[in-house]
């Protein structure tokens, strides 16, 4: 009997490998055959090169109903607003500027047309914030719920493009923005979904909460940041939006770069919201930022000379140092304690 078993070949279940290993796995055979793909798995966007001096970029994301958002807590216009806003991040994120997009979506009969309008609302508030343009997509019935998925088209100057793969030993890291707020945020609405689950009588007052419920449900893409480094002529030399979680995003550019790296926990920037909310709810404020993800901020390497100019501007935060990869990757607590850098997900706190 076990015998029988023993022939079988061993199957392996996805979670074994994680996203990013399945990633890797699924595209180990992947080989490129055309000169005009000059990027392609593994960064914010593919580059494509179809004519001299310019570049195409290419991003697509993927929204899942009961995996990246909750019908309970999640207005439909900031949905829309959300699926086109984590596209354009990714774009930004490559020192690009997003031009078009595409949306796909399978919809379940429980989506009325004027419920699918307000996520169309949502869509075109984020096309006019940032000057794209709708240019197509695909629409199918789904049996399980809503599927959003966007694919935002960009485009740069060839030598603008911006890696994960470029840090360089000595260079500043530099995170924008304020972190850990959009995690607290979803924690916020996962506890006022308990309360109306339990009594529907109940209305949440989420005032309080502004702030975070808004990182949460209506990021903002970083496209002030694009343009201000642009005109203090400062080219980051590897960047990365934050969509994971600083620890994970910052392993990207240096297992990508073939980098190590030093990183000061007293020098990443909370909202004082973040702060006090974290202690409230008992959790460790800076593990909301190194770990909780969605912020959609930017984290990006820079010649010290250049850190040194943005250490001096509102909005950018130097929050380490570009180290050889044989020294390791190293997070310095406010206490001084020195942990090794690791992407750790919630679960595993
Ligand atoms: P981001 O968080 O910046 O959106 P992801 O972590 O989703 O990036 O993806 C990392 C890289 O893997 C990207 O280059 C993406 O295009 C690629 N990728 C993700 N899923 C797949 C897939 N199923 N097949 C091929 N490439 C994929
Ligand atoms: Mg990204």
């Amino acid at each position: 009997m076990s015998d029988n078993n023993s022939n079988q070949p061993k199957l392996t279940p996805v979670s074994e490998l994680g996203e990013f290993g399945l990633i890797e796995h699924l595209n180990k055979n992947a080989r490129n055959s055309n000169a005009s793909t000059l990027k392609s798995i593994g960064d914010d966007a593919a580059v494509i090169q179809y004519e001299k001096d310019k570049v195409t970029v290419i991003s697509t994301d993927l929204l899942v109903e009961g995996i990246h958002f909750d019908m309970v807590y999640t207005p439909l216009k900031h949905l829309g607003y959300k699926a086109v806003a984590v596209n354009l991040s990714d774009i930004y994120a490559m020192n690009a500027t997003p031009r078009q997009i595409t949306v796909s979506m399978a919809v379940s009969s429980r989506f009325t047309v004027e419920a699918l309008d307000e996520i169309y609302a949502g869509i075109h508030t984020a096309c006019n914030t940032f000057d794209v343009d709708l240019i197509g997509g695909d629409t199918s019935s789904s049996r399980l719920g809503l599927v959003i998925s966007v694919t935002a088209i960009g485009e740069a100057k060839a030598e603008d493009v911006v890696y994960r793969n470029t840090a360089q030993v000595g260079d500043m890291i530099c995170m924008t923005g304020d972190l850990g707020g959009a995690y607290l945020g979803l924690q916020i609405l996962e506890r006022e979904k308990q309360v109306f689950l339990a009594d529907s009588n109940m209305k949440p007052d989420l005032t309080a909460s502004k702030y975070l419920v808004a990182r949460q449900l209506k990021p903002e893409p970083r496209n002030d940041i694009i343009e201000i480094l642009r005109n203090m002529k400062i080219k980051p030399t590897a960047m990365i939006d934050i969509s994971d979680g600083l620890s994970s995003d910052l392993l990207h550019i240096c297992n990508q770069s073939n980098v190590g790296c030093d990183l000061f926990e007293e020098n990443i920037k909370l909202h004082p919201d973040t702060l006090e909310t974290a202690m409230k709810m008992g959790l460790p404020p800076f593990t909301c930022a190194l770990s909780g993800g969605e912020d959609y901020e930017l984290l990006f390497t820079v010649n010290p000379k250049d850190g040194e100019r943005l250490r001096e501007i509102q909005g950018f935060s130097i929050i380490g140092r570009i180290t050889e990869a044989t020294k390791g990757r190293y997070l310095y607590t406010q206490k001084g304690v020195k942990h090794e850098l690791v992407a750790q997900g919630w679960k595993h706190i």
